[in-house]
């Protein structure tokens, strides 16, 4: 299949040519469908293996950029993770018009956050300890959220962020798509998908 079989509008396609993705890898053809019908998703794929677009293209498809307000929230466990996949998703998301994707991580100025939260990025990629800094002084209410992605879950507990992603999800709407990618899934990780995931698909690749 290519990537308008699997669901993907024509602006992506377009930024798909443009970086010279001509064919979907693996873990794209298994997740991309299943996140455009909304299902939640535990995906275990290893770095490389192109799981940011996985994620990245049915997540950016399904914004609503008319609607200033944080939609997705990213999670990964360092800072240069959140700089790499905020520069991802901003190329895959070239032709959506307004598109805009931030990076937060520890520091680095929470001020300046703080300012760029008043312009609403449709999605944030984030560091875990961060993200609950801002949720926590409610800098940052996460009432239009719909889709939270969790990234390299397995490092993300092996650097003791468990209870950060816990207290984080405690305090975003119920009502939302979780997707969560690890490279390995030992049973800490399956722990955290039973708690936090709704009837979720199991994907390798
Ligand atoms: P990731 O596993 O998300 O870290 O991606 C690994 C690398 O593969 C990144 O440099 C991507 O730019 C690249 N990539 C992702 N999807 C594709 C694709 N369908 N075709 C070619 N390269 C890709």
């Amino acid at each position: 299949p290519d990537f308008a079989t699997l669901g993907l509008a024509e602006p992506l396609r377009q930024a798909l040519q443009e970086l010279g993705y001509t064919q979907p890898t693996a873990i794209q053809q298994l997740v991309i469908p299943l996140v455009l019908e909304g299902q939640d998703i535990a995906g275990q794929a290893p770095t490389g293996s192109g799981k940011t677009a996985a994620y990245g293209l049915p997540l950016l498809q399904k914004l609503d950029l008319q609607l200033d307000a944080v939609q997705v929230i990213v999670l990964v466990p360092a800072r240069e993770l959140a700089l790499q996949g905020r520069d991802e998703l901003k190329r895959l998301g070239k032709y959506l018009p307004g598109l805009r994707v931030a990076a937060f991580y520890g520091g680095h100025g929470f001020q300046e956050e703080t300012k760029s939260l008043r312009q609403a990025p449709h999605v944030l990629v984030a560091t875990p300890g961060r993200l609950f800094d801002h949720l926590d002084r409610r800098t940052f209410i996460p009432n239009k959220l719909q889709l939270l992605v969790i990234d390299e879950t397995d490092k993300l507990l092996d650097l003791k962020f468990q209870e950060a992603l816990a207290n984080i999800v405690q305090r975003l709407p119920r009502r939302r798509q979780t997707l969560l990618f690890s490279a390995t899934m030992p049973d800490k990780v399956l722990e955290l998908v039973r708690r936090n995931l709704t009837r979720p698909r199991h994907v390798q690749a």
